[in-house]
Parts: C-alpha cells; structure tokens; sequence
C-alpha cells in the first residue's frame, strides 16, 4: 500500500542486559501506513527492539520517536501504540466482547459507546455475532482475532505484533497472513511485527528490517531483500541461495570476471563491481535462477554480448519434487553442489532429468547478486 511520512524513528538506540548487547546502535525509520516487520533468527533483539517500542523496556542509550514525540521514557499506556502479544492473552473468564472491550471500559468510556466500538471491531475481524461466546469456545485463528480487535478497538497509531501468527497450524497461518493485509489496508494503521519467519515477513510487509546479533543488517522492500541482498547473511537468511566465493580478475564498467575455485572459466557478471582486481566477493545465485540443460547450451550468438550467460558442467546427485517444482542437486567437477529450482508448471512436455544424469547448468550474467561482506 501507499506508506507516507516517518511515524516512528529510532535514533542510536542500544539496549544491554549486563553483558549481553541484545540491541546495537539501530536507527530505523518506520513510515504511517507501512507494515513493518522485523525480521532475525532467535536471539537477534528484534523482540527487544519491539518491547523498546511498546514502552516495555527502556533503551540504554539513544531515543524512540512516535510522530516526532519523544518517548523513550513515557510509560506504555501513555504511548499512541497498542501490542498483540504472542499468546495472544485474551482473558478466559470474560466473554469475546468483554475481552475486545476490556481496554475502552478501563479508559472509562460509556457502555453505550462501547457496545458500537466492540461491534465495529468485531465486525473488522469477521467475528461478527460472537461476541457472547467464551474464549475456550473458539478456534485459535478466532482467539487470535479477538486480540486483533482488542488492541484495534482503541484505535492506536501504531499496532506491535509479536509473532501474531505462530501459534496457528500451518494452513491457517497462511489463510491469516491474507486476512491480516487486509485488515490492515482497511484500518490503515501502522502495523510493526516481530517474526523469525522469512516466509510470513516477505508475504506481509511492505519493508523488512533484517537483523542479526542485535544489528540491523538491511532495510528493504521484500523483494530487494531478496534479489539485492546487502550482505551473506542476508542473501543466506532469506531464501534459498547457491554461494559461490570468488575472486574479482576483470573489471570494466559494463562487465566483470569472477574467478571461483573449481569452476574452469571465469564467471561473468553483465555490470562492473568497482573492486580492486584480486578483490574476495561472494555471488548468491538463487536456485530458480540456474537452468538445466542436457547439451552445453550454444554459445551466445554474433553480436550478443559475450557475458550474457554463464554455464558450468555438473552430475545430478540429487533430486527432490515438491510439488509446484523440483530441487535438483548438481555436484561438480570439484564437488561443490549447486542447487537448480525447475518449475513443473509444463511438466508434461517438459524434458526429464535424472539422479545421476550429466548436466549443464546455466544462468545468465545478471542473476548473481554480487556480495562483499
Ligand atoms: P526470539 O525470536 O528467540 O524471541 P529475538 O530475536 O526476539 O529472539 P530478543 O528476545 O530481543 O531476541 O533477545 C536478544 C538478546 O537479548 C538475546 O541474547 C537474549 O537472551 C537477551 N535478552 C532479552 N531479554 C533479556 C532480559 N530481560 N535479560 C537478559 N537478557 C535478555
């Protein structure tokens, strides 16, 4: 969806428990509108990050801005933000719509009011017309609802999500994902989510913040993480990626040459690196990026440009079809493997290939992203 002007920024924030440096100097800018998910394995401070926001931790150094307001020591209750947790914590005793109004009844406002509010909110997360039953006769993807429109009933600038949809089962998670965009394009509130899956972030963020090691790693849209990743642990993290370690021989503005060890030939890339020839740089090709071919593919015709495809010879070594498309492991000369991704889309005229078949795998000069870190 269209985002528009920073609503939150984090400026030098640092957070330390004794030793432990859970989050590292991140500045962050987050922008009305967006959905924002922060995104690391377990233990990269993004839930840190988050609590920092929420008002549940308090940074050791720098500060938190919401809507130019600074907030860094103003107690949650007072911030213009609102946090579904986890276990989403709906309280089991009270029925749905006492629990989605729980929060406007402490703020005091008349029941009259707050019947609307409650039906208005339940109505945004399809529970319309349950609002009498008690928590433990729902369904998890209901119980998760009733948390949305709980925190969505007060109607906060900013809504926090802490893994929103981990404790659903697969299917349902992927159903929710679809509902949660939704509701969020409807609301259009702010929406920032923790979550350590790769798979959720990409399918429901505008922007992904990665980190790791409490260090934000890249800032980014989903699909520039993942086809200009800034970094190997980024290209690493999301996604599937073939990494080749190399060395920069030949660099021009229009092309470059990757010498990487194994491998016969130089690999060509269709832009310049601006390195210093001798330069360690790694590639991260992506599986559905290699073809197969059974014969060495022609070389590029007359007036082609020389670099436009690179191929290397392999043996398939191992195949896995999963489904939509099939996994095939190719080990070279050396025994490096590189993995090819083959849709099985035209299957049915599609040429076959076999475990323990020569190959040539092939990919064009602009499908590696070029890493130096
Ligand atoms: P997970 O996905 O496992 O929840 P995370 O990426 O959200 O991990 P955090 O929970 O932010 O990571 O933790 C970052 C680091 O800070 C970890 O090393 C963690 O052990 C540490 N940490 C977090 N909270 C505390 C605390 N209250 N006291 C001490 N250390 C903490």
């Amino acid at each position: 969806m269209m985002t528009g002007q920073p609503i939150i920024r984090f400026e030098g924030v640092t957070k330390r428990y004794g030793k432990v440096v859970a989050v590292d100097d991140v500045n962050l800018e987050v922008r009305e509108g967006e959905f924002f998910a922060l995104l690391g394995p377990s233990g990269c401070g993004k839930t840190t990050l988050l609590r920092m926001l929420a008002g549940l931790e308090v940074p050791t150094e720098g500060r938190i801005l919401i809507d130019g307001q600074d907030v860094t020591n103003v107690p949650p209750n007072k911030r213009p933000v609102n946090m579904v947790f986890q276990n989403y914590a709906v309280f089991p005793h009270m029925n749905v719509a006492d629990n989605v109004g729980y929060g406007l009844k402490v703020d005091g406002v008349p029941s009259g009011e707050r019947t609307m509010r409650v039906e208005e909110a339940l109505a945004l997360v399809k529970l319309d017309g349950l609002g009498s039953r008690r928590p433990d006769q729902l369904s998890g993807g209901q119980r998760q609802r009733v948390a949305l429109a709980r925190a969505l009933i007060k109607r906060p600038r900013v809504l926090l999500l802490d893994e929103p949809l981990s404790a659903l089962d697969a299917k349902l998670r992927e159903a929710m994902r679809t509902e949660l965009c939704q509701l969020q394009a409807q609301v259009g509130i702010t929406f920032v989510m923790v979550t350590h899956d790769q798979d959720e972030a990409l399918a429901l963020a505008d922007r992904c913040a990665v980190m790791n090691r409490g260090l934000l790693q890249q800032v980014a849209s989903p699909s520039d993480l993942y086809e200009f990743p800034a970094s190997r642990f980024v290209a690493d993290f999301i996604g599937s990626v073939n990494m080749l370690e190399g060395r920069l021989v030949v660099d021009e503005p229009a092309f470059a040459e990757v010498a990487v060890a194994g491998i016969d030939q130089p690999l060509f890339l269709d832009h310049g690196v601006t390195g210093a020839a001798g330069t360690t740089l790694w590639l991260a090709l992506r599986p559905e990026k290699i073809e197969l071919h059974k014969d060495a593919p022609q070389p590029p015709a007359l007036g082609d440009a020389p670099q436009g495809r690179n191929a290397v010879a392999g043996r398939i070594t191992h195949v896995a079809y999963l489904g939509s498309e099939s996994l095939y492991e190719v080990t070279l000369g050396d025994g490096q493997k590189l993995k090819a991704l083959r849709s099985n889309l035209t299957r049915w005229d599609q040429e076959d290939f076999a475990l323990g078949e020569a190959v040539w795998l092939a990919w064009h000069a602009c499908s590696p992203a070029v890493l130096l870190s």
